[in-house]
């Protein structure tokens, strides 16, 4: 089988990573890829956002399946535009993506589903702010929830309890020409579960937990997502089902009966709160880093699953199996991020890194003269496993401690609080 993933970061090399070690492996093929991804597919040089480059690509591969990792293409219909090339495609078309590049959207969809989530007030002008604050939080006694509607790469969103920081960042949203998503505060730890659909039929992957804040003790700004870990040993049992009845299948059937089939992720981002489980997000796309630690776990065969879904045959029984191991990804972040990002840094200390058992993730890097270098935000992520969550956080933590990095960032709390309580 032959397989075209279009993306460069770091959850396009866990996909190829896995989809590296089905058997038989896949002959694999991405656009652009990054160094990392070099070593276990043919890289083409074509960027995420020219389409179409894209499709003149997968016509001359011809590949069985391409799969669209990032979101940016698939809001902006390259899942049409391949489909329509007569390809075999993993990815929602931009009419269904349209559920993560819109948050009043997604919005509309979930009332019309019944699934549960935040209440929230859209705001088109700077005279709707106001009372729109006082609408969500009425009491003023938590934090205040401001999201950009569009697509802003994890930087969209502030969850402040300072009404003015709340303020100044939805009037620079206006003031940018966008709409403002005001929400009511969640409570509660949050969860990410990742369900492939055909359109009709979800199959769910296995929970995981990332880490949104830039700093240990989730300070400091929101960002792309810092670490992950899964499983979640303090998960209720059945969250998945619960997932599944009450959101990933009511959202699928929606958008199914809107005549706007889903094929691909859907990824719930969800908090479990005092009064039960709320969404926070839908992505439409596989979540980064947490596909990293999920696709570490997953010991059944991945190109079928993808090649099911992308043709509309998914079977709802199909039973995946897991690793009972636990898997950590911490992610290496360039000086500054997220509020700047330094490139063309060397990076080393990667073979010292992957001897202490880790694997590493390529993100933002770049090949300059022989030599890796930096070249994003999120540079690049280590990944572990072990028996248990305590064992891969160590071996995670004191793997990603090799990497030399100038000004490089990372947290060291990954996974720390569900690794104590789970030894408890
Ligand atoms: P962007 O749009 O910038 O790409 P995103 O899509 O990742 O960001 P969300 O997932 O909606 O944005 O929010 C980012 C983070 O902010 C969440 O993971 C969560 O930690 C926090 N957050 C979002 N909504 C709420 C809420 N209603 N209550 C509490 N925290 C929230």
């Amino acid at each position: 089988m032959k397989i075209l993933v279009i993306g460069s970061g770091g959850r396009e090399h866990a996909i190829i990573r896995r989809l590296a070690a089905d058997h038989p492996a896949p002959e694999l093929h991405a656009a652009p890829g990054n160094p990392g991804i070099a070593q276990l597919a043919t890289c083409h040089d074509t960027a995420t956002s020219d389409l179409d480059a894209q499709v003149r690509l997968a016509r001359e591969l011809q590949p069985d399946l391409v799969v669209i990792g990032p979101e940016a293409p698939l809001v902006a219909g390259a899942a049409d535009r391949l489909r329509e090339a007569g390809l075999t495609v993993f990815g929602p078309s931009a009419a269904a993506a349209v559920l993560e590049g819109s948050k009043s959207w997604a919005k509309e969809i979930m009332a019309a589903a019944g699934v549960p989530t935040a209440a929230s007030v859209t705001v088109t002008g700077l005279e709707q702010l106001e009372a729109g604050l006082d609408r969500v939080n009425p009491l003023g006694d938590v934090p205040f929830v401001v999201k950009a509607d569009g697509l802003a790469a994890g930087k969209g969103v502030v969850v402040t309890e300072d009404r003015a920081a709340a303020i100044v960042h939805a009037e620079a949203v206006l003031t940018a020409g966008g709409q403002v998503v005001l929400e009511e505060y969640l409570d509660g730890p949050e969860v990410s579960l990742f369900c492939v659909s055909d359109g009709t039929r979800v199959v769910p992957l296995a929970p995981a937990q990332d880490f949104k804040r830039a700093l240990d003790e989730d300070e400091g700004p929101n960002t792309g997502g810092m670490g992950a870990y899964s499983p979640l040993p303090w998960a209720p049992a059945g969250l998945t089902e619960e997932v599944l009845e009450t959101v990933a299948r009511p959202t699928i059937a929606e958008l199914a009966a809107r005549g706007i089939p889903f094929t691909g992720v859907l990824y719930c981002g969800l908090a479990l709160t005092s009064r039960g489980m709320r969404v926070v997000e839908f992505n439409a796309r596989f979540g980064d880093p947490e596909t990293q630690v999920v696709l570490e776990r997953l010991t059944s065969p991945f190109a079928p699953l993808l090649l099911a879904a992308a043709r509309g045959e998914l079977t709802e029984d199909v039973e995946l199996s897991w690793s009972e191991d636990a898997a950590v990804a911490v992610v290496v972040a360039s000086a500054g991020y997220p509020a700047a990002t330094r490139s063309g840094d060397p990076i080393t200390g990667i073979e010292a890194c992957e001897a202490r058992g880790a694997h590493v993730i390529h993100a933002g890097t770049a090949a300059a003269d022989d030599a890796l270098v930096s070249a994003g935000g999120r540079v690049l992520s280590v990944v572990a496993t072990g028996a248990d969550l305590e064992q891969a956080r160590a071996r995670a933590l004191a793997a990603t401690e090799e990497i030399v990095l100038e000004g490089s960032h990372h947290r060291t709390d990954i996974a720390r609080r569900a690794a104590a309580a789970a030894l408890t």
